[in-house]
């Protein structure tokens, strides 16, 4: 492989790192006020936008949509439901600042051609409270197709995987990055930075090992990159133990919402036994979050992984319970019945076909009729994805009107890093924007973005010489292959370096065993967690060893090296935070019960650039309601 890459500038005003939901909604607001402000934005996407990030593959629900137009329901109704689901543990003034802008982005969505379900009164229809049904399988392609628009190709960079942020000082100054597909190194110089590279997959070792290895819930292009960025500009984050299991239908990882919320599904164990309803005692010790209706995520996994430790499992999702009841109401017309099987039968496919076409696949191949037998559910391996049920991620700036003095710096969604923003994944403490919050997130920082760079109107340098050391760390692995791989008969494998999928698997492994992955029953306690610290130290040593043989398996180093960072910061929360708050997604061993008297409060965490220390510590929690 050559070792000559064209070094490539690209200077501009507002430079959107990601191309998922969150950048798609920032590019479409940053275009608008941009254009007023005879300003450039500029896009880059490690992947291409139609099919990049979590929603590549479609979805079948949007998942925040609180129809506060039709009087449905309230911003702060939905604002209760967030901290409740969250065991207490989320910023009031961001989740409100969300909530009342994502009804209009999910009626953008639909202007733009996204077909969502409607009643015969021509109203949406929900799946739950806040859920509404699409057909979603085009969903990223809709969306990014607005976003082009908005910014014009010559403005998008696809294919180029970000790896470090640029500085001047305290001011953020761009990223380099370099491209997968040609031998060009990447230079974005800019006034202000938004971040939203999404959340972090393949940091815990999955369930699917084999030819079912990168089968995962979560799709496997979102590596820690936004965490990683993050944290290496010196941003506070937040959150960063909060991590998100799922139970999903298991070894496909198909969806549970739509039988759950739609089909009135029940779950059970192997004897018949409900969980959620023998272990409701259970959830007197987890009060006050415990006894409020919705049930906390994190809860409801708790009470089936009890099951499954006591030997109970597998657990079954009702299926073809849930189908015959129901079909009930038509059993006494044939053709009624017929029809009305047929339909249910339909949606069942369609909301697998929609989403996790791998599920469909798997009920294919072994043969499973919904309508006729129960299929098996699990708890999933961790993942770090603060826009869903998890919260990891920067620390950011509140809206003005109303965000407390402790929670306001001068621009919405600006980290504590002067012009680096984060929506989406990359900003913590709010949870539960799924799609279409990330992309209402996505407008607002992009708005304050452009704010910013009005009053702040001056292109920060860039130190030539420390764009030349990140070209040469950034290709490093190339040449650390090419010298050695002569030293031994099959490549995979050499005293002298490591590959990254070898890397990855140490990495995986660690996590999984020490820091309550499946295998340890997702619980851990202090001495695994500084045995996994010790193990993430030699990892991180290791790291100046990867090897890579082309740009593809450059990129599998730069993904691994980010998850590690995200690990890190996880391993250290893990510690700091000494109860157990989140049981069904980590179980501290050593502090089994929940502390609010201390613990009650975000863990914030911090890497100084300069000194490579790093801090951990609280930060209050302050309530705007309830
Ligand atoms: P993403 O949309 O994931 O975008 C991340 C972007 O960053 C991608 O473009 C990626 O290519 C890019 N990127 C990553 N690393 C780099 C890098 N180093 N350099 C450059 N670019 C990079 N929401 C719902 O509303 N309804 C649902 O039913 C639903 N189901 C879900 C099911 C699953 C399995 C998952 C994982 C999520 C689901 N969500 C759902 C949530 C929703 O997908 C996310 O909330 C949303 O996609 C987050 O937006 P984001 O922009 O932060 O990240």
């Amino acid at each position: 492989m050559p070792m000559n890459f064209e070094t490539v500038e690209v200077t501009t005003d507002l430079l959107i790192v990601g191309g998922g939901m969150a950048a798609c909604g920032a590019a479409v607001e940053a275009a608008y006020w941009a254009k007023k402000n005879g300003l450039k934005v500029t896009l880059v996407d490690k992947a291409a936008m139609d099919r990049s990030g979590a929603v590549a593959m479609g979805l079948s629900a949007i998942n925040q949509y609180l129809g506060v137009g039709k009087g449905k329901n309230t911003v702060e109704q939905y604002v209760e439901y967030v901290k409740q689901d969250l065991m207490g543990v989320a910023r009031d003034d961001l989740v409100y600042n969300i909530a009342r802008h994502v009804d209009g982005s999910v009626h953008l969505f639909e202007k733009w051609g996204l077909p969502i379900w409607k009643t015969e009164d021509g109203e949406y229809v929900n799946e739950g409270r806040w859920q509404i049904m699409i057909n979603g399988e085009s969903y990223k392609v809709i969306i990014a197709e607005a976003a082009k628009n908005a910014l014009g190709m010559d403005n998008i960079y696809e294919r180029v995987f970000i790896i470090e942020p640029l500085l001047d000082g305290d001011r953020i100054a761009g990223a380099v990055g370099f491209s997968v597909r040609e031998n060009k190194f990447y230079v974005f110089k800019a006034k202000a930075v938004l971040a939203a590279m999404g959340g972090a997959v393949g940091v815990f070792k999955p369930r699917s090992t084999g030819e079912g290895l990168g089968r995962s819930w979560y799709p496997p292009f979102s590596t820690g990159s936004s965490a990683y960025f993050t944290i290496r500009a010196g941003a506070e984050m937040t959150c960063q133990e909060v991590r998100f299991i799922p139970v999903r239908f298991k070894d496909a990882y198909g969806p549970v919402g739509a039988w759950f919320l739609l089909f009135k599904s029940r779950a059970t164990n192997a004897f018949g036994g409900e969980y959620m309803v023998e272990r409701r005692d259970e959830l007197q010790n987890w009060a006050p979050y415990g006894l409020v209706k919705p049930i906390p995520a994190n809860l409801r996994n708790y009470l089936g992984m009890l099951d499954e430790s006591e030997g109970k499992g597998p657990l079954f999702m009702r299926t073809e319970e849930a189908i015959a009841n129901l079909a009930a109401a038509y059993k006494d017309d044939p053709k009624a019945f017929k029809k009305k099987m047929k339909e249910l039968e339909n949606e069942a496919w369609e909301d697998f076909l929609d989403m996790t076409i791998a599920q469909a696949l798997l009920w294919a191949a072994t043969n499973t009729a919904p309508e006729e037998k129960s299929s098996e559910i699990a708890a999933a391996e961790p993942y770090f994805i603060g826009s869903h049920s998890g919260a990891s991620g920067a620390w950011v700036s509140g809206p003005e009107d109303i965000a407390p003095p402790e929670y306001f710096w001068g621009y919405a969604n600006m980290t504590t890093v002067k012009g680096l923003f984060a929506a989406g994944d990359a900003s913590g403490a709010s949870s539960h924007k799924f799609s279409s919050g990330s992309h209402a997130e996505g407008r607002i920082a992009a708005k304050a973005a452009i704010k910013f760079i009005v009053e702040n109107n001056t292109q920060p340098n860039v130190d030539p010489a420390k764009v030349e050391e990140l070209k040469a760390a950034t290709y490093k692995p190339l040449e650390v292959y090419e010298a050695n791989k002569d030293f031994t008969t099959d490549p995979e494998v050499n005293p002298n370096y490591i590959k990254p999928k070898m890397f990855m698997f140490r990495l995986q492994k660690l996590m999984d065993e020490y820091v309550g992955g499946v295998t340890a029953n997702f619980s851990t306690n202090k001495a695994k967690l500084d045995r996994a610290m010790e193990l993430l130290g030699f990892l991180k040593e290791d790291a100046e060893k990867l090897a890579a043989k082309d740009l593809h398996e450059l990129m599998r180093c730069w993904e691994n090296i980010h998850r590690m960072w995200q690990a890190e910061s996880h391993v250290r929360t893990v510690i700091f935070r000494e109860e157990t708050r989140w049981p069904g997604y980590y179980f501290r061993a050593d502090y089994p019960k929940m502390d609010e008297e201390n613990w009650l409060c975000f863990v914030n965490l911090k890497w100084d650039p300069a000194t490579g220390q790093w801090d951990v510590f609280k930060k209050p929690i302050i309530r705007l309601f309830g």
